[in-house]
């Protein structure tokens, strides 16, 4: 039978009826691509799972939170929804508000968006509104419209968003045939942790995996709030996906940590870009920034990895999403000749 999307495949776990109309663009089911080269590289003696959330419909994984959120307005009779986006979320939103023709409206920071994200809500049709302000000032604002207004909010504090979201669990544990020993992620706003742990606790809970994950969070050193225990006022990084300085679930990625017995722990920009370029090179997977934390944080906390554990790192996003960071930080650059062949050849060195 055809995929039909993660509310299709997992509708039994999640808030929908019969009578749902589910709007659909056939997000999750996304790869679970086992990183031998990796492990020798980095000499764990583990086997490395990268989930590719990039293979989603909008490339991240927000869709799946958003095929649920925007199924849920529309079925609550919404006209309208709005978010608050470093990008992805706002690409996501702009994509599933198209297919269920919902007026959208996604807040960004101005000059803090990837070009690939904010291409795509331009051309999903959403009304694209830049602020002079950061992630945490935009969230602040939509939930006070939302609140205001006949406007569905479908940032991660809407608790359809994690619904969506905690499949990607579930996909992980029939893939393996049990939770893993380890899951590390980026932490941003926090909603993605909070899903996740939630979805492996509920198979967990019914008899579908043996045991639960260590949650292992990871944040970019200059926007680790959680880490530094206060808030960020003006939180760095290049991986923008998780430039936020205050995450809206930060006491359930806590919890999440807590009841694992996992950390959250911060990883440097250049560490993030040195697993950036590590990943793309041994492994063919190229995940944008904020997607190579966890990787960038497994490699950090390698001393404490069990022998044999099995791992797995959510690759949040695709990597064609910041075509300017790839192209940036790539490790060869674009060689240049004529087109005679002798020049070619030569060049190769063959
Ligand atoms: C949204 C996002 C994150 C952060 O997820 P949270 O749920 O906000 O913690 C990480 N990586 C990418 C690519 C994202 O789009």
């Amino acid at each position: 039978m055809r995929y039909n999307g993660l509310i299709d495949k997992y509708r039994e776990y999640l808030p929908v009826s019969d009578s749902t109309e589910i709007i659909t663009l056939c997000e999750g089911n996304t790869p679970l691509i086992k990183a031998d080269n990796l492990a020798r590289k980095l000499e764990l003696d583990c086997e490395i799972y990268l989930k590719y959330e990039g293979s989603n419909p909008t490339g991240s994984f927000k869709d799946r939170g958003m095929t649920m959120a925007v199924t849920k307005a529309k079925e609550e009779g919404s006209h309208a929804i709005i978010c608050a986006s470093t990008g992805n979320t706002s690409a996501a939103a702009a994509a599933y508000g198209a297919k269920a023709g919902l007026k959208t409206y996604v807040l960004i920071p101005d000059g803090y968006i990837a070009l690939g994200k904010l291409s795509q809500a331009m051309m999903y049709g959403a009304r694209v509104i830049a602020i002079n302000g950061n992630f945490d000032n935009a969230l602040d604002a939509v939930r006070e419209i939302s609140k205001n207004y006949p406007i569905t909010l479908v940032n991660s504090v809407n608790p359809y968003r994690i619904e969506g979201q905690k499949t990607g669990a579930f996909e992980i544990i029939e893939a393996l045939g049990d939770a893993p020993d380890y899951h590390f992620i980026p932490v941003g706003n926090a909603g993605n942790i909070t899903a996740y742990w939630k979805g492996y606790r509920e198979f967990f809970n019914l008899g579908k995996s043996k045991q639960l994950p260590k949650m292992m969070g990871i944040q970019a050193e200059g926007s680790a709030a959680i880490v530094k225990g206060h808030k960020i006022d003006n939180p760095q990084t290049i991986a923008t996906a998780i430039r936020i300085g205050n995450p809206a679930s930060w006491k359930q990625a806590e919890a999440a940590r807590d009841e694992s017995k996992g950390t959250i722990d911060m990883v440097s920009d250049e560490k993030i870009i040195e697993a950036y370029n590590l990943l793309a090179s041994t492994e063919g997977v190229l995940a944008e920034p904020a997607s190579c934390a966890p990787v960038a944080g497994l490699i950090k906390l390698k001393d404490t990895i069990k022998p044999k554990s099995k791992i797995v790192c959510i690759l949040t996003g695709n990597g064609l999403k910041d075509p300017d960071c790839a192209i940036k930080y790539a490790k060869s650059p674009v060689e240049k000749t004529t087109s005679d062949i002798k020049d070619i050849v030569k060049l190769m060195g063959l």
